[in-house]
């Protein structure tokens, strides 16, 4: 849970390209809010940039009532999801998703009780035994999911969780997502070059082009819904 605050923050690489321009957003707590806009128009840059692993070139974020700029990307209580959900492939589903906390010291009995809790919620109870490679696309993409909810970050950044699946798993982890969304009321801030995934699970949805915001509207005034 939290609301996040980007003050014209702009990035300019080392190249001296400027991949996104005095990017200005409130984002209330509990939104889902959607980056959309073609490939290279800065969704990604801007998502590295709120998580802390890439640098802001000037201006300003805020996370509640913090200026996060200099805040390192493991103090600032943020889970990023990618397409490809880089598992450890030697590991199990329980321990691909205890290994974050146990990096953190976490007391093993809080470890067990949130991996558990996270598994159920993602339907995964069945399967902590097993690796990665004896899952399905959805089953890896769920347990991607685990590992960034067994930490209760206060924001999740999502960079396209479904494109490496098929349409009907897509349906399916859709719902899940929403699901999610609802059980954990966490902020969430979700790159997709999909529209339905745009509309149907957005509070709002953000269009940028060049590094540039052009739109910020609820999905219903952006598509024209009844
Ligand atoms: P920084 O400004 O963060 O130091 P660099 O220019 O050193 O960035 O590049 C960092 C990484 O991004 C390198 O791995 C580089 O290959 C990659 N990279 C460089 N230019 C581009 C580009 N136009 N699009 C995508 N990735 C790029
Ligand atoms: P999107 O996620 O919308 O596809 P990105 O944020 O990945 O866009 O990239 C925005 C722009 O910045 C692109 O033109 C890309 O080539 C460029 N870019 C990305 N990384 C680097 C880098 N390290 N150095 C220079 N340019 C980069």
């Amino acid at each position: 849970m939290a609301s996040l605050s980007l003050k014209n923050v702009c990035k300019v690489y080392s190249n001296g390209f400027v991949a996104v321009k005095d990017f200005n957003l409130e984002i209330a707590d509990k939104e889902f809010i959607i980056f959309v806009g073609p490939s290279g128009c800065g969704k990604s840059t801007t998502l590295r940039m709120i998580a802390g692993l890439e640098e802001i070139s000037s201006g300003e974020l805020w996370i509640d009532d913090k200026l996060v700029n200099d805040v390192e990307p493991k103090d600032r209580d943020i889970a990023m999801v990618f397409q490809n959900y880089a598992l450890y492939p030697h590991m199990t589903v329980y321990d691909n998703m205890a290994f974050a906390l146990k990096l953190r010291k976490t007391p093993k009995a809080e470890i067990d009780e949130a991996v558990r809790k996270a598994a159920k919620i993602l339907d995964l109870e069945h399967l902590l035994d097993r690796k990665p490679k004896a899952l399905s696309g959805g089953q890896r993409q769920r347990v991607a999911m685990g590992r960034a909810i067994v930490r209760s970050p206060k924001v999740f950044l999502m960079d396209e969780p479904l494109s490496n699946l098929d349409a009907k798993l897509r349906v399916q982890m859709r719902v899940e997502i929403s699901k999610l969304h609802q059980s954990l009321e966490t902020t969430i801030i979700y790159v997709t070059h999909d529209q339905t995934e745009a509309m149907t699970l957005g509070t709002r949805i953000v269009v940028l082009k060049d590094g540039v915001i052009q739109q910020v509207d609820t999905p219903q005034n952006l598509y024209n819904l009844p």
